[in-house]
């Protein structure tokens, strides 16, 4: 008999649940000689959703939750999901049935067999989306893989069925600044991806909105790369050098040929320019401060206000 828990984080679900639950729990009872837990997390929603959760737990045994004392964002209820699930296999899904539950008894048969520590998802259509969304997560896959090390895959969803051994990995890494998509492909193990065409929120609305996932996007950067700051360094040296050839070539200009040295306005433009560019550069530097700071404070990542189980 092997256990089964599906993390589920949820923020503002109450429409989006009974549709997840239903759904996954027809799923579960197909795949034999498992025992599924289902562990939603209640990510400080504004909604109904802890008193819909509190109600199917009251039906089902198998349906524990654990909600936080505010908003503190999907990172952590991933995080805090991970943490208390205690089975063999642990899989995290999203609420609103964009991770399709009918992929489970696949995703656990290939980990039976032991080959593989971890089967992902990921979508290989985009559609229902907005285009300017598409164009900017394709330009920050691209980026990412180009500046990290550490591989992030183009659509890969969060949607994962996981070994103990690897959970026990990424629980390890328990830093602030939470980047999942990086942490996967930081703790390595062996990965079967699965892909699919995208499928649209069944109920509700999304949660994130552009500027959201901009923001999200520069904490992945940050969080696993560096190369950034080198980026700023490099332009200051270019800089550097080009400002040296401009002094040589105005003096020569001044003592050679008597040049009056005119033209404010592209004098104008330089200082912008390089300001500019200075700014940048201080802004790059800034943002790694912000995060070591954030990090060395030891906050907690969540913090639970109620749970339906003993720890
Ligand atoms: N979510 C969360 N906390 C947040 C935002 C989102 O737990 O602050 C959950 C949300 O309830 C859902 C999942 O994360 O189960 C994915 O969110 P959503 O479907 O809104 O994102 P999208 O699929 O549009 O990228
Ligand atoms: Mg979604």
């Amino acid at each position: 008999m092997k256990k089964i828990s599906i993390v589920v984080p949820c923020y503002n679900e109450q429409e989006a649940i009974p549709y997840f639950y239903e759904e996954a729990k027809k799923v579960s009872e197909t795949i034999p000689n498992t025992e599924f837990e289902f562990l939603f997390v209640n990510d400080g929603s504004k909604d109904n959703t802890l008193n819909v959760l509190r109600d199917l737990s009251k039906k089902d045994e198998q349906v524990k939750y654990i909600s936080f004392s505010r908003n503190f964002g999907k990172e952590a209820a991933m995080y805090a999901g991970l943490k208390e699930a205690s089975s063999d296999y642990i899989a995290i899904m999203d609420a609103d049935l964009q991770d399709p539950p009918s992929l489970l008894p696949s995703m656990f048969d290939t980990l039976e067999k032991g080959e593989y520590d971890c089967v992902a998802t990921r979508r290989v259509t985009r559609k229902g989306e907005p285009r300017i969304r598409s164009f900017f997560a394709k330009l920050f896959y691209k980026i990412m893989n180009a500046i990290s090390n550490t591989e992030v895959v183009d659509g890969a969803r969060d949607f994962r069925l996981m070994t103990r051994q690897m959970v026990n990995a990424i629980l390890e890494i328990s830093e602030y600044n939470r980047f999942s998509k990086g942490i996967f492909g930081f703790v390595g193990f062996h990965t079967k991806w699965l892909e699919y065409e995208n499928i649209e929120r069944v109920a509700g609305k999304t949660k994130w909105s552009f500027w959201k996932l901009l923001l999200y996007s520069l904490d992945g950067f940050t969080a696993f790369s560096t190369k950034p700051l080198i980026l700023s360094t490099i332009a200051g040296i270019i800089f550097f050098i080009i400002s040296l050839i401009m002094i040589l070539v105005i003096i020569f200009k001044t003592f050679i040929f008597g040049d009056p040295v005119g033209g404010w306005p592209s004098l104008a433009c330089i200082i912008l320019f390089v300001g500019g560019i200075q700014l940048f550069c201080t802004g790059i530097s800034g943002q790694y401060l912000a995060k070591t700071y954030l990090e060395v404070k030891h906050r907690p990542i969540y913090i639970v206000k109620e749970r339906n189980f003993d720890v």
